[in-house]
């Protein structure tokens, strides 16, 4: 029977020999600090070292330290994550007022490493699972996130209101999980090439409804914890055969990056990018010229002694603090 590794087709024999040794060695953590609960002095004494590129992300060792048991992690202070899975968040920092939709969010890495970074932005998180969705809603409140929402719809519920809504849109899609082999058995057991197989239209509508969502001017990132060519390069292929309006943007270039077979994209392979377990990563832009979302609705009423705007939408009424029109 063939195993994952007979598959990736785009690394050579040496590459594929380097991986699976890897594949044998301790997963690597990241803690994304809160810098808005804790400096870098709450870290002092651990086994830690700080990321080259970001200074609010430190990375261990699973077998040295064991920072979710930990009063700091309860209060707050950090969010722990595949170190790897940052680099979205390194390459999408923003003085603009975006609003975000995280298509997949729970248990919530991207969101929270965005969030940190992007503090003007608003976040969707969204998650179709309610328990997945819910663990994320305990995570943002945990750290006091308060530029992030949780819902929990299926991702084309969003297509009803939100066409060429979203100035960033972050698909970290369903998929196979050939990085997830270090930290967690089951996934490495379970892999089979008829369960990526299975995932591929699901990736390809995931993708269509972000392309709708997505407003000109706006970024997509696409993302995956898996090294297989048929999960990462061939869906954005499939997009942008099907939408040459998106192109494929630089990230900010890394030690260890092994560039996909698209142009500007990247695998991180725990065999060359140290700090991490595994991910792909393509970001798209959406030609045309970016507009900031106005709103049109006269529906608004400010409430002097709230000191907050009440929207009315549909049959409730929202609070917001502040309105762009
Ligand atoms: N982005 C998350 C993070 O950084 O913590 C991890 C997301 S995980 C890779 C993928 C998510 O997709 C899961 O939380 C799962 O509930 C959701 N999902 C699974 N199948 C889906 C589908 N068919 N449509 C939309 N979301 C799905």
């Amino acid at each position: 029977m063939k195993e994952m590794i007979d598959y990736l087709n785009y690394l050579t024999e040496e590459d594929k020999n380097e991986l699976v040794k890897s594949l044998t060695l301790p997963s690597k953590k990241g803690l994304v600090l809160n810098t808005r609960r804790a400096s870098k002095a709450v870290l002092k004494g651990y086994n830690l070292t700080q990321d080259e590129y970001d200074d609010s992300l430190f990375i261990y060792s699973s077998e040295d330290e064991k920072m979710g048991k930990n009063v700091l992690h309860e209060a707050g202070a950090y969010y722990i994550l595949d170190p790897s899975a940052c680099l979205i968040s390194k390459n999408l920092i923003n003085e603009r007022k975006e609003i975000v939709l995280d298509m997949c969010a729970a248990p919530g890495g991207k969101t929270i490493s965005y969030a940190l970074k992007n503090p003007q932005s608003l976040i969707i998180a969204n998650d179709r699972s309610y328990k997945r969705a819910t663990e994320l809603s305990k995570n943002v409140e945990r750290l006091g996130l308060a530029n992030v929402v949780v819902t929990s719809y299926e991702p084309s519920y969003f297509l009803k209101d939100f066409e060429d809504f979203f100035s960033v849109i972050i698909l970290d899609a369903p998929c196979s999980g050939s990085g997830m082999f270090r930290k967690d058995e089951n996934v490495k057991e379970d892999w089979s090439y008829e369960k990526v197989l299975s995932l591929l239209p699901v990736q390809d509508e995931l993708l269509e409804i972000a392309y709708k969502l997505l407003k000109k001017g706006g970024v997509l990132s696409y993302s995956t914890c898996s090294f297989l060519e048929e999960e990462d390069e061939e869906r954005v292929r499939k997009l942008i055969d099907n939408h040459p309006d998106m192109t494929p943007i630089d990230l900010k270039h890394e030690e260890g990056f092994y560039y996909g077979t698209i142009n500007k994209t990247v695998h991180l392979l725990p065999s060359h990018y140290k700090n991490g377990e595994g991910h792909y990563i393509a970001l798209l832009r959406k030609e045309g010229e970016y507009k900031e979302n106005k709103f049109t609705s006269n529906k608004y009423r400010f409430d002097k002694d709230l000191s907050l705007y009440i929207v009315k939408y549909k049959n409730e009424e929202y609070a917001l603090n502040e309105i762009n029109d």
